[in-house]
């Protein structure tokens, strides 16, 4: 399998390269030069495997320049010890053809995880195909999530370096604590005044920046992405679609073949096209609905075709779902197009002019023949989350209860009964606070406290959030956006 640049499909390259090397030289991202089939068969084969085999079948297909003991090594470590008993993506059912799918059981709490834990071992075996001797540095802006899921993932591993930049007063408390109290001999984590589009436009700049780039390798260090535009971030993600579909059938829920809806709460668009890979790869699906809170930048594109970021950007109780320019559309755009790379440039071109594109009538046929999409602001979230307890006594976190709320809607003004998995990217206690609000319209101010008022109500509590309460404040960096280059230098010498 080889792989290309969404603007400029002359380029060829292995896995390894893309992993290691993050972005396109020309800005473009990364993408497979065809979609490998999983069939029928092999699917049912699923319903009966673990979640590390189900992801040695995927990765397979597209990881083709990695060895077979190499790419056991890359899943053994990320999966076999590092998330709780519950596994990586177990399947809570709500009612007998609606489950949602737990993707927080990993260290962090998020769904991020999934492919923060497995990234840095891509990475190290694609150091050694790359004969890349330097100090890799991952560059990180984060709405929340990935910050802490990409310490925690890279924190000590050899020949590497993580730097991650959070909007400041842009994340919440238990995300701030969880960041600034990370431990390891090679992690710099820094505020940005601003909000995450600021902070993920100035890491953009600076990996576009050849000055830095020379003075950074002057002292060998190369550097490389781990936001959901590396690849080594949205594979892993395809397999839990597959995984998903693998337990319903296992379940008893579906039979093989039978249509399945997901559910995706979204902000840079990597969690939902990861879906739209498993479709295309043979997985059968009927809908994937786009979930998004009040920032709703993506809502807008699905009913009209023209993506426009130009609009009052809002700080919401889901801040990992905060953003006006969702990345991974682009590879989306790029399918779409039937790989038209010098188009999918001149939509980023007028994107970046701009801050508006429109797409063809073609591709918007084709977009909205697969996807559904729908927003719900902040009273509509809050009213899921209680709705949820009340009626299921099953808690859930502020992203997963946008995709909740958004479902809704969708079956009401559908009548869609294609039984649906409903994904959820965080474990409510990573914003108990929020949580409690929803549900009782009072809460503890201080995060720690509303968490114990979780477990009270007889939510199992995850051990990382009583740790978190006693370690120390590491990290106190806080920038402007102009000074990030500038806080970069500095962080490595
Ligand atoms: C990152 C994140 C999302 C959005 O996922 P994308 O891949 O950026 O669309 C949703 N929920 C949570 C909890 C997240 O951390």
């Amino acid at each position: 399998m080889l792989y290309t640049s969404t603007r400029d499909s002359s380029l060829k390259y292995s896995a390894a390269k893309c992993f290691v090397q993050g972005l396109s030289v020309e800005g473009g991202l990364f993408v497979p030069e065809s979609f490998p089939e999983i069939c029928l068969d092999e699917i049912a084969a699923m319903s009966e495997m673990s979640y590390s085999e189900r992801a040695f079948k995927v990765l397979s297909r597209y990881l083709t320049d990695f060895s077979q003991s190499e790419l056991l090594d890359c899943i053994n470590s990320a999966y076999n010890t590092k998330f709780d008993e519950m596994g990586v993506a177990p399947l809570h059912y709500v009612d007998d053809s609606t489950a949602v799918m737990e993707l927080y059981h990993g260290p962090t709490l998020a769904f991020k995880d999934v492919a923060l834990q497995i990234l840095p071992h891509f990475l190290k075996h694609a150091k050694v195909k790359e004969n890349e001797n330097a100090l890799i540095l991952i560059l990180v802006a984060t709405s929340g999530d990935t910050g802490k899921a990409a310490l925690e993932g890279f924190s000590d591993v050899e020949g590497m370096g993580i730097s991650v930049f959070f909007p400041n007063e842009g994340v919440s408390k238990m995300q701030q604590a969880q960041m600034c109290t990370q431990e390891g001999n090679n992690v710099f984590v820094c505020a940005v005044n601003g909000n995450f589009d600021d902070a993920q436009t100035g890491v953009k700049k600076i990996f576009a920046d050849t000055s830095i780039k020379e003075d950074l390798l002057k002292q060998n260090i190369k550097l490389s992405s781990a936001n959901s535009i590396n690849w080594g971030r949205l594979v892993p993600q395809v397999v839990y679609y597959f995984s998903a579909y693998a337990d319903m059938i296992k379940d008893k829920k579906i039979k093989v073949g039978d249509k399945v809806n997901f559910v995706v709460p979204t902000g840079n668009f990597g969690d939902i096209l990861a879906g739209y890979y498993a479709m295309k790869m043979g997985l059968p699906v009927n809908k994937l609905i786009c979930a998004s809170n009040k920032n709703k930048v993506l809502t807008e594109f699905f009913e009209t075709g023209i993506y426009n970021a130009n609009r009052e950007f809002f700080k919401t109780q889901s801040p990992s779902m905060d953003i006006l320019i969702s990345s991974n559309l682009e590879r989306l755009l790029y399918d779409l197009s039937g790989k038209d790379d010098t188009f999918v440039a001149s939509l980023m071109g007028q994107l970046k002019e701009n801050g508006e594109y429109k797409i063809t009538d073609e591709m918007f046929k084709e977009l909205t023949s697969v996807f559904a999409a729908g927003y719900a602001d902040e009273e509509k979230t809050a009213s899921a989350i209680k709705k949820m307890w009340q009626e299921n006594s099953y808690c859930i976190d502020t992203h997963t209860a946008v995709g909740v709320a958004v479902y809704e809607d969708y079956k009401k003004g559908t009548n869609d009964n294609t039984p649906t998995v409903l994904l959820s990217t965080a474990s409510p206690y990573k914003f108990p606070h929020a949580v409690l609000e929803a549900i009782f319209n009072k809460a503890p101010v201080d995060e720690f406290d509303a968490a114990d008022e979780i477990k009270k109500m007889g939510v199992k509590q995850p051990k990382q959030i009583a740790e978190l309460k006693t370690k120390p404040v590491l990290h106190k960096a806080v920038c402007n956006k102009e000074d990030m280059p500038k806080t970069i230098l500095n962080a490595v010498k």
